[in-house]
């Protein structure tokens, strides 16, 4: 597919994508049931709202989009795939529990990904919450508010008591000016998988959010490696829709297969020209298979660093806090003027499949020490072709990914 680069004048405001993120339990779920209700209540039109993976809101400042999954897996999964759709990351802090290991996964993943982050501070309905306390936890970590000096926003909300959920709104709606985020509606439009599924009466159903240019029932259209022509459009009120433009999430009936969520869908003009990408993306994917050039990995650094790679991104896994730390430095201190060395995310726990998953995406390696790999975490690594390093020492580490920097491996 030809990438055309649009002209400034043919760009107009789109609605931001927003993903929420946050430790187990702080109310994420929650958080995204009182927003989808605030705006039903605020008397939108339309019919009951459906689960499709993500859906609109409007606020007086503008239209705002949520996906429909919470936490970062699903965000990480979909960056895996290429597909970065999400333009703001709300974290969500529970007001009376306070940072946890997962709200610095998730703060590792937005980062990482370079989007941008508004904390959410809820559950302040309970008597013991704190929310100046999440705000000075999370300033050690680079996220100063806005009232402090800072750069963050926070808001306050109560996602049960339904409190603070228009400004948070506002909030997001009036981030996006500062992000101007914008798309040409008028062209083929370019979208990509949310989540699909086999559904036995409508066959493949697939949920679409799409990128630029606007989306009709008819259009002929290539996903992955599917082909398909839109039967049907279904938004997330159960309405039939016509047309979709920019940010717009829907349900789209007439693929061949069920895509995979992060795969992109062009719309393509004609059946020949469907046909002639689909293959040429079949045998492009061969190719690749064949070459495996693929991901970092430690032996391989020094090809790397010659075909152009200037940051080698480490994941850190230890059994003690103290080792986490200790190693961290060390690492970082192994930067070099031609490749930097950077500690992306640095916890204490075992290898997980999130953590493979954010080393694919940002083309990281792992390293663990003490540690080993949880569940299902080596074989998804084998399969993406993730490097994991286990040391019981904090020496061979360090010593290893010197040497292979220095090319001596
Ligand atoms: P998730 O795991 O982050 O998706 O969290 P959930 O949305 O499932 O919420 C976890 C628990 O916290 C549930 O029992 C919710 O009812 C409760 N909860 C969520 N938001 C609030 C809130 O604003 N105030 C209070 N008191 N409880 C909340």
């Amino acid at each position: 597919m030809v990438e055309t680069t649009d002209k400034p004048e043919d760009l107009r405001p789109r609605a931001p994508v927003v993903t929420i993120m946050g430790h187990v339990d702080h109310g994420k779920t929650s958080l995204l049931d009182a927003i989808r209700n605030a705006n039903v209540a605020a008397g939108e039109a339309g019919g009951i709202t459906q689960h499709i993976g993500a859906y609109r809101v409007s606020t007086k400042n503008g239209d705002v989009v949520f996906l429909d999954t919470p936490g970062h897996e699903a965000f990480t999964e979909m960056r895996a795939r290429g597909a970065q759709v999400t333009d703001i990351v709300v974290l969500v802090v529970a007001a009376d529990d306070g940072v946890m290991p997962q709200t610095l996964e998730a703060l590792n993943h937005a980062k990482d990904a370079e989007v941008p982050i508004i904390v959410a501070v809820n559950k302040i309905d309970k008597p013991g919450a704190q929310p100046d306390r999440i705000r000075q936890q999370l300033s050690a970590h680079g996220l100063t508010p806005e009232e402090w000096g800072g750069e963050t926003i926070y808001c306050d909300v109560s996602a049960r008591a339904r409190t603070g959920i228009d400004k948070l709104l506002e909030m997001l709606a009036l981030q996006s000016e500062i992000l101007e985020l914008k798309a040409n509606p008028n062209k083929a439009a370019k979208a990509t998988v949310v989540e699909a599924r086999m559904d036995a009466k409508r066959g493949p159903v697939s949920t679409m959010l799409v990128q630029e240019g606007t989306l009709r029932v008819g259009d002929t259209v290539v996903v992955g490696e599917e082909l398909g022509k839109v039967r049907a459009m279904i938004d997330d009120k159960g309405r039939q829709l016509q047309q979709a433009g920019p940010s717009t999430p829907a349900e789209i009936l007439g693929l061949s297969g069920v895509p995979k969520a992060g795969e992109v869908m062009n719309v393509v003009t004609d059946e020949r020209a469907a046909k002639e990408l689909v293959e040429h993306r079949r045998i492009r994917r061969i190719e690749k298979e064949r070459a495996k050039a693929g991901p970092v990995s430690l032996d391989k650094l020094m090809d790397a660093m010659r075909a152009g790679l200037k940051e080698l991104k480490i994941i850190l896994k230890a059994d003690v806090q103290g080792s986490v730390e200790a190693l961290s430095s060390a690492l970082s201190k192994l930067s070099t003027e031609k490749v930097k060395v950077t500690v992306i995310q640095a916890a204490v726990g075992g290898i997980t499949e999130t953590d493979v998953n954010l080393a694919k995406a940002g083309n990281a390696i792992i390293i663990g020490f003490h540690v080993r790999p949880a569940g299902k975490a080596s074989s998804l690594a084998e399969q993406e072709g993730v490097d994991i390093k286990l040391y019981d020492i904090i020496y061979d580490a360090v010593d290893e990914v010197k040497q292979a920097m220095a090319g001596l491996l």
